[in-house]
C-alpha cells in the first residue's frame, strides 16, 4: 500500500518499515489517556475524572474544546464567534469571545496532563482536515494518506464536548 521508506501517514515520526501501525495493517495505536501509575486513590470533587480515584489536587483551567481546535476554527486568531450561551442577552447574536477565556475548571492538574495526548491528537486531526481540503482544491494527481486510530477520534470528541455553560 504504502513504499516501505516514506514517512508513515499515521504521523508517528517513523518510515512505513519501522511503523508500528504496519504490524496492525496500518491501525495507528492508540494514545494513552491514563496518568501514569501508581494510582494516587485521592479523588477532587470537580474533576471530570474523579471517578477513577486517581487525580491530584488541584483543579485546572481545560479549555471546553482543546485549544488547538479553537485556533483552528479561528483560522489562528485569539478569538472565536459562539451564540446560544446561557449567560449571552440575545442568545442568535454571534458574540466575539476570546480563546484563553473559554476555560473552566473540569479536571485535576494530574487528569489535565494524562489527556494532553489526545490535544496533539486533535491538532493533526484538524491540520489533515486542512491539508485535505487544499489538496483537493489544487486538483492534483495521487492520493493523500493520513490515518488515525478510529477509537481515539470518538474519545476525543467525547472527552472535548461542546459545553453549554459560559466562562468562569
Ligand atoms: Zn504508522
Ligand atoms: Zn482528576
Amino acid at each position: 500500500m504504502f513504499a516501505d521508506d516514506v514517512p508513515c501517514p499515521c504521523g508517528s515520526g517513523v518510515a512505513v518499515a519501522a511503523c508500528l501501525c504496519k504490524d496492525r495493517n496500518f491501525v495507528p495505536p492508540q494514545v494513552p489517556t491514563l496518568p501514569p501509575p501508581p494510582s494516587t486513590g485521592l479523588t477532587l470533587d470537580r474533576c471530570y475524572a474523579s471517578v477513577t480515584r486517581d487525580c491530584l489536587p488541584l483543579l485546572t483551567g481545560e479549555h471546553f474544546l482543546s485549544r488547538t481546535v479553537f485556533e483552528f476554527l479561528s483560522k489562528k486568531g485569539k478569538a472565536v464567534g459562539i451564540s446560544n450561551h446561557p449567560w449571552q442577552k440575545d442568545k442568535r447574536r454571534i458574540e466575539p469571545i476570546g480563546i484563553s477565556s473559554l476555560t473552566t475548571k473540569v479536571l485535576c492538574k494530574r487528569h489535565n496532563s494524562a489527556l494532553s495526548p489526545l490535544d496533539k491528537f486533535a491538532r493533526r486531526f484538524l491540520e489533515a482536515y486542512g491539508e485535505a481540503k487544499t489538496y483537493h482544491l489544487s486538483a492534483p494527481s495521487g492520493n493523500l494518506h493520513r490515518l488515525f486510530n478510529g477509537y481515539v477520534t470518538d474519545f476525543t470528541e467525547r472527552t472535548h464536548p461542546i459545553s453549554t455553560k459560559g466562562p468562569t
